[in-house]
């Protein structure tokens, strides 16, 4: 494994570098192609609550931005049900970088990143992590977790609705919207993890405030 580009930064401004730079474009894994730069983030890069996702998809390769299609929509409904503004109060990342595109024949369009594409991307995480300097992390989904906690075998189940820490930084896990979007059709299952997520995500909040995070 090669090494990042970029290994240390406090300031806001280098923030702007790092997105520069990614822009330039990267080939440290197969998902990378010259046409589409690796899509960084969304949100305040000042923000206090950094939330980390699992990978772009098309719409977010139309924006060139992460969580702007039908899974950032109801990220936006259930942060805003806890009055936070996604835009504003978070700084939203991935876990890679760019979009792991499917193949046509799969009927699907997007797969889960590997192993190997998770890997290369780890440091541009890293980086970010130490160059916005959140108090809190939001894993969100199971890939989120695995790859900040380092490990492919842990399960999203032992983590969902609970703190934890990446490092020095408290860390909170949830579901992914779009696991949410899978079960719609399944009215009951739907509507129980629907209140199961109202509830945890409420905790979250009252945990944040008693920190003083916003
Ligand atoms: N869009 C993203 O940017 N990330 C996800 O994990 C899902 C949708």
């Amino acid at each position: 494994m090669k090494e990042p580009f970029f290994t240390y930064a406090t300031e806001t401004v280098v923030f702007d570098t790092f997105e520069q730079l990614l822009k330039g474009g990267c080939t440290r894994c197969n998902l990378s192609r010259d046409e589409v730069p690796p899509i960084v983030y969304r949100g305040n890069p000042k923000a206090k609550i950094m939330l980390v996702g699992e990978a772009p998809g098309l719409r977010e390769v139309e924006q060139m931005k992460p969580f702007v299609g039908p899974a950032g929509e109801l990220l936006d409904k259930i942060f805003s049900a806890i009055e936070l503004d996604t835009n504003k109060d978070l700084f939203i990342a991935n876990s890679v970088m760019c979009r792991p595109v499917a193949d046509p024949d799969s009927g699907k369009q997007n797969n889960t990143p590997t192993d190997e594409q998770l890997e290369a991307c780890a440091p541009f995480l890293e980086n970010l992590i130490r160059i916005v300097r959140p108090k809190i992390i939001v894993a969100c989904g199971r890939i989120a977790l695995q790859q900040l906690k380092k490990d492919s075998k842990v399960r999203l189940g032992d983590f969902e609705g609970k703190w934890d820490t990446y490092q020095d930084i408290d860390m909170f896990t949830m579901i992914h919207p779009a696991a949410l979007l899978h079960i719609k059709d399944y009215k009951e299952a739907y509507q129980e993890k629907k209140i199961l997520v109202k509830e945890y995500m409420s905790s979250f909040k009252k945990v944040i405030l008693e920190k003083g995070i916003l």
